[in-house]
């Protein structure tokens, strides 16, 4: 389904009347492309309070294509030193005057530190950078967005800043993602096809978001493995084949599908991408016990159970990773979704227990991504008043798209990605529910 009032604020009258009616102003965001692979314009690097990252070597394999400061295409402030309230007004000071430079579908990444438990006035400060940060989100509009890094060693966080810096982070905005010190990814990594020689497998991806996966994954060197229930074997068969990857006919919640996985894929796997996921809304008064079940057990139970059989069967790979599918509405809850929102609320637990258990035990990490309104046939469906609210209430004031949710989760399974662990990153143009 278009989004008309995105196209219609896109020409001449339609900016003007929509702005003289104080109505929402979406900018077209610039996503990746062969053609558009970085950000136009330089990068702006920006330090407040006595950093000690060394950041300018990173940066400069990392940033936007052009060195030129003009225009401005992204800023990254380091904030790590800042300790104090006096401190914090660097912050201020540095972006103040820049803010307004920075071009459209540009970006602003605030570097922060850990939070100091040892160090109450220093905890204070940094963790302001997320308020600060979310409220520039908020207000930056012209499809910018602002992200905040909390982070101790700059090497690390290179996939990340890579991922935050360019076009593929069209609609996330106001997130924190810790980076942790490592590890980091051993010998040089071809930024092109980063998952060269690796085997991807991706649950529920005959269409939608998981379809849209694969095909980025693909597109960065894996072999793809399209699960997705036996009904849909035919259009799995139709996305593995334009790939060159192979088709999976399984239903994610028979009991011993993680047994069938490993089975079928002898010689392992590097990526297991848990996307496939079910909607069986009512309101919890009129919710009878199977539609509870049936939510829960394929978004829930069968990650559980899938997720545990193949790394008690060692089918990952170490440097694996893990990416499972969250959403906001698990993170916030959604009237009348009592069902999927314990489901996704339990995908983001799971992940945060598992995941230093899995890198330390198996050197594999557990990360989520979390949609908010993304356009797909799952929202296409939505009526449309509820539509559109759900397509304007976020900073960007439109839908996020299927490769949104595909780029966010190629960079966690990249393989420089190791120290990003633990994290449930929300792709949602910084919608207003939740935190
Ligand atoms: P979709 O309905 O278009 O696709 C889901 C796919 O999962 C389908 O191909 C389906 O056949 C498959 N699937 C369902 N049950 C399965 C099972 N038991 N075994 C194997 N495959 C199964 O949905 P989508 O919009 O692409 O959503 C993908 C994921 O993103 C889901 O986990 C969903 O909850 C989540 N999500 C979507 C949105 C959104 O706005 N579309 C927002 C937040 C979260």
């Amino acid at each position: 389904m278009a989004d008309r009032y995105l196209s219609f604020t896109a020409t001449a009258p339609g900016r003007f009347l929509t702005r003289r009616l104080g109505l929402p102003q979406p900018a077209a965001l610039r996503r990746w492309s062969p053609e558009y692979p970085d950000l136009d314009g330089g990068l702006l690097h920006l330090t407040a309070g006595p950093s000690t990252l060394d950041l300018a070597p990173v940066l400069a394999r990392t940033g936007p294509g052009t060195r030129s400061p003009d225009p401005v295409a992204a800023v990254v402030l380091d904030a790590t030193g800042v300790r104090d309230v006096d401190t914090l007004a660097e912050v201020h000071a540095a972006l103040h005057p820049v803010v307004r430079s920075v071009a459209a579908s540009g970006r602003v990444v605030v570097l922060g530190a850990p939070l100091d438990p040892d160090d109450h006035h220093q905890a204070a400060v940094q963790q302001a950078l997320e308020g600060f940060t979310r409220s520039l989100g908020k207000e930056i509009g012209r499809g910018r967005t602002v992200n905040l890094v909390r982070l101790t060693d700059a090497a690390a966080a290179e996939s990340t800043l890579r991922f935050l810096l360019s076009p593929r982070s069209a609609y996330v905005s106001g997130q924190v993602i810790d980076v942790g010190a490592g590890p980091v990814a051993e010998g040089p990594i071809d930024h092109h096809r980063p998952l060269a020689g690796r085997t991807a497998l991706v649950t529920g991806a005959a269409r939608g978001i998981g379809e849209a996966v694969a095909e980025t994954l693909a597109r960065d060197g894996a072999r793809v493995v399209v699960l997705d229930v036996p009904r849909a074997e035919e259009d799995a068969r139709r996305v593995a084949e334009r790939l060159g990857g192979t088709a999976l006919a399984l239903d994610i919640t028979a009991a011993d599908a993680g047994e069938r996985i490993a089975a079928a894929l002898p010689g392992g796997l590097d990526v297991l991408i848990h996307n496939a996921g079910v909607t069986r809304d009512r309101r919890l008064v009129n919710m009878p016990a199977d539609r509870w079940s049936c939510v829960l057990d394929v978004n829930l139970a069968s990650v559980l159970r899938t997720t545990d059989a193949l790394l008690a069967e060692g089918a990952l790979r170490p440097g694996g990773r893990i990416v499972a599918t969250a959403s906001i509405a698990g993170l916030a809850g959604n009237a009348g979704q009592t069902n999927y929102g314990a489901s996704k609320a339990g995908v983001a637990g799971l992940v945060r227990a598992l995941a230093p258990r899995a890198l330390a035990e198996h050197g594999v990490t557990v990360n989520a991504v979390a949609p908010g309104f993304i356009e797909t046939r799952m929202t296409a469906a939505v009526p449309l008043f509820i539509r559109e609210a759900g397509r304007r209430m976020n900073s960007l004031a439109q839908g996020g798209l299927p490769v949104d949710v595909a780029e966010t989760t190629a960079w966690l399974a990249h393989p420089a990605s190791g120290a990003v662990n633990g994290q449930v990153v929300r792709v949602c143009g910084q919608s207003l529910l939740g935190a």
